[in-house]
């Protein structure tokens, strides 16, 4: 049972540990999706002959999504890591007044 707030008693708080490891699997899924819908535009597919996209076009534009990504979830891992108070227990975040606190299990 997640805890009350420390700071406005609110018992919305949602715990970041759990964020945190949601978020890099949401980031890891949009990586793959990007690469399937990549994948299912190849050249000579679905696209249209005269909207088709350069082999080495898609390839780069496909690279480019996928560090894009990667360096999203590594900025989001950073802002955790930034929102993640230092110290012992479970880390927690208050959604009514973005206190974040730990609380000893
Ligand atoms: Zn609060």
């Amino acid at each position: 049972m997640p805890p009350s707030c420390s700071r406005c008693v609110s018992q919305r708080v949602i715990n970041l540990e759990t964020a945190r490891k949601l978020g890099i699997a949401a980031g890891a899924l949009a990586v793959g999706l990007k690469g399937a819908y990549a994948s299912l535009y190849a050249p000579g597919r679905l696209v249209p002959p005269s909207k088709q996209f350069p082999a080495t076009r898609l390839a780069s534009t496909v690279i480019a999504a996928a560090t894009g990504s990667i360096a999203g979830i590594t900025a989001g891992n950073r802002m955790f890591l930034h929102l993640i108070p230092s110290g012992e227990g479970t880390p927690w975040l208050c959604l009514g007044c973005g206190h974040a606190f730990r609380v000893l299990d």
